[in-house]
Parts: C-alpha cells; structure tokens; sequence
C-alpha cells in the first residue's frame, strides 16, 4: 500500500484540528467526528475476532472477475465490543447535539433497558436486511438512518480489523484493475494520489486502500484517457474530482503531492463534501453514502 492510514488518534486529532483551520465551516462537525473516530480507534484495542481462513481453492476461484474476497455479509465481528462503542457513540451524539440526538436517546434507552438486541441488529446491517433495520429502529421509536448509521459506526472498527487480515491474501504492490475494493467488493469512496503520483483507492465500508490504474473509471472501468478527465479549485489544490464522461461518475480524489498535513482518509471524506455538490451541479453522480456505503 502506497499510503498508509496513520492510526494513532494523535494524527487524527492533527488531521481534524488542520483541517478546521482550512475548511473552517467544516469545524463542528469535525469535532463530532473526531470524536467517532477516536473512539472507534479506542475500541481496536478492545476487539477479539477470529481469522477468517480462505482455501487454496477460494484464492484460485476468484479468476479473471477479480471477485473480492469475501462479501460484507462474511465479515467477522466482536458483538460485545460493538455494542460498547454504541453506547459510546450514543454519548457522544447526545453530547454534541447532533441532528440525530432524538433517536441516539432512544437506542441508548433501549440499551439500558435491554429491549435491543444489537447482535440481530449488526448482522441485519450486514445482510442489508432493511426491513429489520426499520422495524428495529420503530420498535425502539428512532429513524432507521440514525439507527443504521449507529450500528455502521459501531462495527467499523471490527471490520477494519477484519479487513487489514484478509489484506493478508493479497498482493498489496500490484495494481487491482477493477473497480471494486479486492477485499470486500465495495465501491471506493475516494482516490488518493501519493507523493510519487501513484493512485490508490479507499473503501470508505471496510477502509481498506489499494493500488489503482492512474487512468480509470472505478465506476465502469474505462481506462479511455480522452473520456477521464479532472477539476479543482485553485484555492484547494490538494483535492480533486476525477470525473469519467462515459458513464458521468465521479470520485474525489486527495493529492498528497500538493498536500504537507497529516491525511485521515476518514476525515479527508467528511471535509469534502462541496465538492461532492459541485460534481452533481456539474450532472455527475457517484458520491458515496458515508455511513451506508453498501
Ligand atoms: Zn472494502
Ligand atoms: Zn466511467
């Protein structure tokens, strides 16, 4: 991997603090999420999970598809440990005062009282199971985005655990030529261009980052030179939107050659949301749900 997440939540606290001074109306919630993802960073000491052990044979099948390794309903999880992060998370919402105060009181009643059972709720997260998502969140009286967005951030941390060991299988120096994440099968969520200009792409689900074409579409994986094309602001030379016009998705992309503050892709993702409208003002689609990316 060409650029390594820095971990320690130091950095994320360097990140969060340049970051506000840059982008100041980006600051509120920078304190919020700098929040999450520390606590998300406290809770990987916390977590005991299994390997997952994938065959010879599983290896071998993957093929010229270039399938991803597993599929997000196979990652492993710590229940006990992400139930300790909700409750966290819930704290920390009703602290902040986010817009999801309301339903971050009510799973956090549900908690003390017992009536939620987050392991049901974690593995319908990762089955996509909607309709147990919204009857959960009803029976608890919260929204279901809050309450997906919850359950998304208390597992993080599991599946970025689980997503560094399955990284394991793979060939990190080579270049995935695919437009999905090789370990998970997601959609990245953001490019990265490193000092040597070598591109890599992220997973904004599992947050796992590998080596990418330079010239190519994540989204239909035309490597055309002449319908790839990219815009920026002056006044941000360090982000930029990679937009293909053959199929009109978009992905931003951080360029850490114009770039001498510490990078937090997590953070990077949250701070860029202009440009996320900027590239839809301009008829593109391809922005990628935060929270639920799946
Ligand atoms: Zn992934
Ligand atoms: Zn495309």
């Amino acid at each position: 991997m060409s650029t390594p997440l820095p971990l320690t939540i130091d950095q994320i606290h360097k990140s969060a603090r340049q970051l506000a001074q840059l982008r100041p109306s980006y600051a509120v919630m920078l304190d919020f999420y700098e929040a999450v993802f520390t606590a998300q960073e406290k809770s990987k000491g916390d977590i005991d999970l299994e390997p997952i052990q994938l065959s010879p044979e599983t290896l071998a099948n993957r093929g010229p598809e270039g399938l991803a390794l597993v599929a997000v309903a196979d990652f492993r999880i710590d229940p006990a440990a992400s139930e300790r992060l909700l409750k966290t998370l819930c704290e920390l919402i009703i602290a902040h005062a986010t817009q999801i105060k309301a339903s971050a009181a009510a799973v956090s009643d549900a908690l003390a009282s017992g009536s939620l059972q987050t392991q049901d709720l974690f593995t319908g997260l990762l089955h996509s199971n909607d309709r147990l998502l919204q009857d959960t969140a009803a029976a608890i009286g919260a929204e279901s985005t809050a309450l997906a967005f919850l359950a998304y951030h208390s597992l993080q941390p599991s599946l970025e655990l689980c997503a560094v060991q399955l990284a394991t299988y793979l060939d990190t120096a080579a270049v995935w030529r695919k437009g999905h994440c090789p370990v998970c099968g997601s959609r990245p969520g953001l490019a990265v261009l490193d000092a040597e200009g070598r591109r890599s792409l992220y997973c904004s689900f599992c947050r796992h980052q590998w080596r990418a074409p330079r010239i190519f579409c994540a989204n239909c994986e035309n490597t055309r030179a002449s319908e790839l094309h990219y815009f920026f602001s002056e006044d941000e030379k360090d982000l930029r939107v990679d937009v293909c016009n053959r199929c009109r998705h978009y992905i931003k992309s951080i360029d850490q050659r114009a770039l001498a503050r510490p990078v937090y892709l997590p953070l990077e993702q949250i701070t860029s949301l202009h440009l996320d409208m900027i590239a839809a003002d301009k008829g593109y689609s391809g922005g990628v749900d935060l929270n639920l990316e799946n």
